[in-house]
């Protein structure tokens, strides 16, 4: 249950989020509402880095079940250029897409290229990875081009350190992360906004609980219009891992979306929902279909390549609604698979993305239901996953 209760300010004009129903344990289900139209909560977002969910159009993001999407600030602002997306009429006409999106901060990209930038308090210099170019992030100029992209919903700039530094480095990344909500706070309020957009906080405190805790008191005394969790799934080990996300929406208000960042894997998304989280991004369900690894509903994997697919008239899941079960057989994926067939990589992402869709639908029905407790129950006796 989470110890935190509701936000003291209001959301930004245009956003809403409203719970419609709760377990004992805090799992929700909600409405998150924007201007570029509402989701469905707990809900996953596929990635698009480049403006672009790889191999698949927004028509087929929404008929498996896309009901928001994220792109990369970082990405974007090296090529095409923030200046670019702009002149094309911003994100939504670049990217096809009219429902909300949300981008990350760049940070990240940053953080993970380690060896390429400067911290100092006054943001992140790094040279980037196509020319070479030396650039600033600082909390300021992330919000910038993100208004500038027409985000629906901007992150703040964070320090995410890796997972294998001490505490008192932990706690100097999320003294900084703090100081930089802070001024992403002030900043908010001169940003020239091409449409809406709202502003979510980011946790820092590695795996070290005490450290999360205290900066979640800091991070949800500022005004921002949801909270993510950060610095989860950067190479710390899996139990501290979900530690962190069974801890993670404990300290966050009740009454704004919770987001946890970059985490996927139907088991976590369970443990997280069950923790009171709302939202998810990851990368692995399309980037993993492309290598021809297809997720199964009840958490297993299965090598499309593999031969002993070569002759098999079974669709990829028996039962599954999404557009490559609906029409092709496993025989049939593992052909265009290994002919390269561009066709095979895009029915394999729409595949994953449907599984990992449904997942969510389910838990929030559940929810909904107030059958959770079955429907936990039935996901946790076909964990841990299998491989075929
Ligand atoms: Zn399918």
């Amino acid at each position: 249950m989470s110890d935190c209760g509701a936000a003291k300010h209001p959301m930004q004009d245009g956003f809403s989020f409203q719970l419609e129903a709760t377990s004992p344990e805090g799992a929700r289900a909600g409405r998150f509402g924007t201007p570029r139209g509402e989701v469905l909560t707990p809900a996953f977002m596929p990635v698009g880095t480049q403006g672009s969910v790889k191999g698949v159009t927004p028509q087929q993001l929404r008929q498996v079940g896309t009901q928001m999407v994220l792109s990369n600030t970082y990405h974007l602002a090296v090529r095409p250029g923030a200046d670019t997306v702009r002149d094309l009429g911003g994100l939504h006409e670049l990217m096809g897409w009219d429902g909300p999106i949300l981008t990350d901060s760049g940070g990240f990209q940053v953080f993970s290229l380690g060896h390429r930038n400067r911290i100092s308090e006054q943001g992140v210099e790094f040279r980037n990875h196509i020319d070479g170019d030396s650039l600033l992030l600082t909390p300021e100029s992330v919000l910038d081009i993100q208004a500038r992209l027409g985000s629906t919903i901007a992150m703040v700039l964070d320090h995410c350190p890796p997972a294998e530094i001490d505490r008192d480095a932990a706690g100097q990344a999320l003294a900084r992360t703090e100081r930089w909500a802070l001024r992403s706070i002030e900043h908010r309020q001169r940003l020239e906004l091409f449409e809406p957009m709202a502003v979510f906080g980011i946790l820092q405190g590695g795996t070290h609980g005490d450290l999360r805790r205290q900066g979640a008191q800091r991070l949800t005394e500022m005004p921002f219009d949801g909270y993510a969790v950060g610095g989860v799934s950067v190479g710390e080990d899996r139990d501290a891992m979900l530690e962190v996300i069974a801890d993670a929406g404990r300290y966050l208000p009740l009454d704004r979306p919770r987001y946890l960042m970059g985490v996927g894997g139907l088991e976590e998304f369970l443990i997280a929902v069950e923790n009171g989280i709302d939202l998810f991004d990851c990368v692995i369900p399309t980037r993993n279909a492309r290598n021809g690894t297809i997720f199964l509903s009840d958490g297993g994997t299965l090598n499309i390549r593999n031969a002993i697919h070569r002759r098999d008239r079974e669709p990829l899941e028996p039962g599954c609604d999404c557009p490559a079960c609906q029409t092709f057989s496993k025989g049939t994926l593992h052909h265009l698979y290994g002919r390269k067939e561009m066709l095979g990589l895009t029915l394999g992402s729409l595949h994953n993305l449907r599984v990992f869709h449904r997942f969510l639908e389910n838990a929030r029905k559940a929810l909904l239901e107030q059958s959770w407790e079955q429907f936990r129950a039935s996901i946790r006796s076909g964990f841990p996953a299998r491989s075929g």
